[in-house]
């Protein structure tokens, strides 16, 4: 039994941990902290939580919140300096605010922030799985951000929405939510005339991509519906749903649950943890750039060998993450490469009869074994 309509959300034997994230313009107000929607949600939350279920936050608003007590302009968004500082101030009001109103109902709160590269390392990886079960066991709410205030522009996930995707990852949650100031992803964009929501969408198809406007409206978060369908994408691959529901309104997760006004992404399949984990990465160190025959083949399962491989891109070591697209650039898989990207290049387009003389070694059956790669598309 697998989670198939909204409704199903509050079903604790079918969404036994959910991830909910909350979006800067729900908390901020242009008058500050918006605390008596706030208090509506985590009512939700402890409901979730008599019912049965695991919830863990994913909670912006730092830097809205930070730069409006520093006076910042730009909702502290006009520079990496800017928004770091306002970071550093908002999230301790923010935590403070998510403990007392957890507190109130008798749930503690548990803070992480945490940046990108604390989930694309495997090792780090496991860690936060770790503490997030052990919190969750003890009985805490975990309220999770990005750690605006270290993390650099590079190594940023500058959205809490794919953030939200990797810790239910890490969680190993049944399904995130994540509430915006839209009721769902529309056809086209949803101000032109026409424009209908879809309920459910059954794989980020690239015809699902294209329905995606890159405008985020309240202009305060810095997510939009493409992060939106990027964090999709990552759930999936999971094997974990995802929503798409508006937080606007008074107890937004029972309209969302109970009213059915949401997107439901269902997963087609569920990869294996650690090809979940890989596929999910949003840094690799490098590219391999393949042909079209190779590309097919790929696309039906193979390996991929060094005859199919055109170019190389980036400095990767044995045993690195690199991503394998196609002569447009298309991301067509993410895989551990067998070989540093020396090796590659002085092979690239070889037959395996010929690279034995290049290497000075036996070749390996491929450059990226079919089991350590993740397809993409
Ligand atoms: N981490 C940012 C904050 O707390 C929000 C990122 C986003 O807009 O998704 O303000």
């Amino acid at each position: 039994m697998t989670i198939a309509r909204l409704s199903d959300l509050s079903d604790p034997a079918l969404a036994r941990r959910l991830v909910i994230k909350v979006g800067s313009a729900l908390l901020v107000g242009p008058d500050g902290v918006r605390g008596a929607w706030l208090a509506g949600l985590v009512a939700e939350i402890a409901e979730a939580r008599a019912r049965g279920q695991d919830v863990i936050v994913v909670s912006s608003g730092a830097i809205a919140l930070g730069a409006a007590t520093l006076g910042l302009e730009k909702g502290g968004r006009g520079s990496l300096a800017d928004a770091q500082a306002s970071a550093a101030v908002g999230q301790i009001a923010l935590s403070g605010l998510w403990a007392q109103l957890l507190g109130g109902h008798g749930i503690t709160a548990a803070q992480m922030l945490l940046t990108l590269e604390d989930l694309e390392d495997r090792r780090r990886y496991l860690n936060v799985t770790a503490t997030l079960t052990r919190l969750l066991d003890a009985g805490a709410v975990p309220v999770i951000n990005e750690n605006d205030s270290v993390a650099t522009q590079e190594i940023r996930f500058g959205d809490n929405d794919r953030l939200a995707a990797r810790v239910a990852q890490a969680a190993q949650a049944h399904a995130v939510v994540l509430l915006s100031d839209i009721d769902g992803l529309y056809d086209r964009h949803p101000r032109l005339p026409g424009a209908t929501m879809i309920p459910l969408v059954s794989g980020v198809t690239a015809d699902v991509q294209a329905m995606a406007s890159t405008d985020s409206n309240s202009g305060m978060g810095s997510g939009g519906m493409t992060s939106k369908l990027q964090a999709a994408q990552i759930a999936e691959l999971a094997g974990i749903c995802l929503v798409i529901g508006n937080g606007q309104h008074d107890r937004p997760l029972a309209r969302i649950i109970e009213g059915g006004v949401g997107t439901l992404f269902v997963p087609r399949g569920k990869a294996g943890a650690r090809k979940a984990w890989l596929g999910g990465r949003l840094k690799l160190k490098g590219e391999i750039i393949v042909d079209a025959g190779a590309a097919a083949a790929l696309g039906r399962g193979s390996s991929l060998l060094a005859k199919g491989i055109t170019g190389i891109e980036g400095i990767f070591s044995r045993g690195d993450p690199v991503a394998i697209v196609d002569a447009d650039g298309t991301v067509l898989a993410h895989g551990l490469c067998e070989y540093d990207a020396a090796e590659c290049a002085a092979i690239v387009g070889l037959h395996s009869s010929a690279q034995q003389a290049v290497l000075g070694y036996a070749p390996r059956s491929a450059v990226i074994h079919r089991d350590q790669m993740v397809l993409k598309s």
